[in-house]
């Protein structure tokens, strides 16, 4: 295959090759609808092949190429040959839209063929560039593509294949039966190639072999370039953590004491300043307090951060729905809130993180209700395709729609301090969502109530 030395973005992102069992379907071939045996095109393409008989060498082989694809309708065919040595492939004749390269080839452990060969067996595979990263660039990119391995005297000598370049064409078990048909033939016309022949198109293929693993050197390089980077934002990550460790834990200390001075300052001279610094006094209090407030909410982010990635364990979600309700009990009972739940499922995430976000929503549901009346809070849990979505449903003040995306953000405020809050309790929330793989949003209408909804995967068919 000619490389083209541009650095193709999947190649850029590919980690090590995938195991070939993962792009194999040759069993779901098998099972794909029967068509009845065409004999009538194989007869025919084989009566085709044998009058090429005649023809040079390097005709019969592309003739073989053109027959298949003509056979089998599919965008590529062609037909790979192992080297003497065993150590290479290299590519005689393609016809079709891989036509271009014609004569190029790969190392024997650097693509489908060796593969092929190594299973002894015919093999489906599906976006072989998964395992053959390199195979990008020699485009169009394959879907599908059947290759059967072929034998002169019973030893395998290379693969014939056919392609498909689009979703619509799908090989079945008759496509297979007709390629080792045309297998048979591919047997007779290798040994009626001449061995000069054969010894000029390696050449060729050995240059462009050359190209194939330089194109995979370059890529390992890129590789390398990419774990690099990684570690370095690992680090900086891992720097950033420890800031908002010291900012939350050891500004609390002089924090505290600003708090004690000052307070007792207010106690000492209390009325013997004039008004106005009684006034100051009050207002630094207050500030430092607030300040230590949010200190708490950045250590409470902190460490729901450094929690996530602890023990998963099954959770029964109506022991945690119960759980942080009874921490919220002094604020359901004095805002008269009645607090509902459906049957609730087992899920599988940590338990702790869990009962914060429930008590993070129905508290905030509490919290931010209308003064008309009680507020009245409903959980639900839905099953969907392959995860839970609950539902905390309120009816308070709601949330504008220009703020729905932002109100997760940390230390993001709709309120003043007629609503005493942080701005982290959402931040967590979401947090603690992403820990267990899970997603949270929310849906409100402006002064008639929110619907925070949040996804917990439904990791081991949870219950
Ligand atoms: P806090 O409640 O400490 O301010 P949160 O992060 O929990 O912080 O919430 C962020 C903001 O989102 C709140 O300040 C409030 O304006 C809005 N909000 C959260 N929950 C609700 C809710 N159930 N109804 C209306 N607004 C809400």
């Amino acid at each position: 295959m000619k490389s083209t030395k541009e650095e193709s973005p999947a190649v850029l992102c590919s980690d090590s090759p995938v195991p070939l069992k993962s792009i194999l379907c040759t069993e779901e071939m098998n099972q794909r609808p029967a068509r009845p045996p065409d004999y009538e095109t194989e007869n025919r393409a084989l009566s085709v092949l044998v009058q090429s008989l005649a023809d040079s060498p390097g005709t019969i082989l592309q003739k073989l190429a053109d027959t298949i694809l003509e056979v089998f309708q599919s965008h590529s065919a062609g037909l790979s040959l192992v080297t003497k040595d065993e150590k290479n492939f290299y590519w005689p004749a393609i016809a079709g839209a891989w036509k271009q390269h014609v004569g190029g080839g790969t190392p024997r452990d650097f693509g489908p063929c060796g593969d092929v060969l190594d299973c002894n067996t015919p093999l489906l595979f599906r976006h072989f560039e998964r395992r053959y990263p390199y195979l990008l660039e020699a485009t169009p990119v394959a879907k599908e593509a059947l290759l059967i391995p072929f034998y002169v005297q019973g030893k395998a000598v290379g693969t014939i294949w056919a392609m498909a370049h689009d979703d619509c064409r799908k090989f079945d078990a008759e496509d297979l039966r007709q390629l080792e048909s045309l297998g048979r033939f591919a047997s007779a016309a290798y040994q009626a190639v001449e061995v000069e022949e054969v010894q000029n198109s390696r050449s060729a293929a050995l240059n462009l072999m050359e190209d194939a693993v330089h194109a995979r050197q370059t890529a390992e390089k890129l590789n390398e370039d990419l774990r690099q980077s990684e570690e370095t934002l690992r680090r900086l990550n891992e720097d950033l953590k420890h800031f908002a460790y010291a900012a939350s834990h050891d500004l609390q200390e002089p924090l505290r004491m600003v708090i004690s001075y000052t307070q007792l300052l207010a106690r000492q001279f209390k009325g013997k300043l004039d008004g106005q610094a009684d006034q100051f006094i009050t207002c630094t209090i207050e500030g430092a307090q607030r300040m230590e407030t949010l200190l708490k909410g950045m250590r409470d982010y902190w460490l729901v951060n450094e929690r996530t990635g602890e023990q998963s364990v099954r959770v029964d979600c109506n022991r945690v729905f119960e759980a942080a309700c009874g921490n919220l009990d002094l604020q359901i009972q004095e805002s008269g809130a009645i607090v509902t739940h459906d049957p609730l499922p087992t899920v599988t995430a940590e338990e702790m993180p869990l009962e914060l976000l429930f008590q993070n929503l129905i508290g905030n549901a509490v919290k931010y209700r209308r003064q008309s009346e009680p507020p009245r809070i409903h959980v639900s849990a839905q099953k969907s395709d392959h995860a839970w979505k609950f539902s905390v449903t309120d009816k308070g003040i709601g949330i504008e729609a220009e703020h729905l995306k932002t109100v997760f953000a940390p230390f993001k405020r709709l309120h003043g301090a007629e609503y005493p809050g942080t701005g982290i309790g959402l931040a967590i929330c979401q947090k603690i969502v992403e820990g267990n793989e899970g997603r949270i949003w929310v849906e409100s209408t402006y002064g008639q109530g929110s619907v925070f909804h949040f996804t917990i995967p439904d990791k081991d068919g949870d219950i």
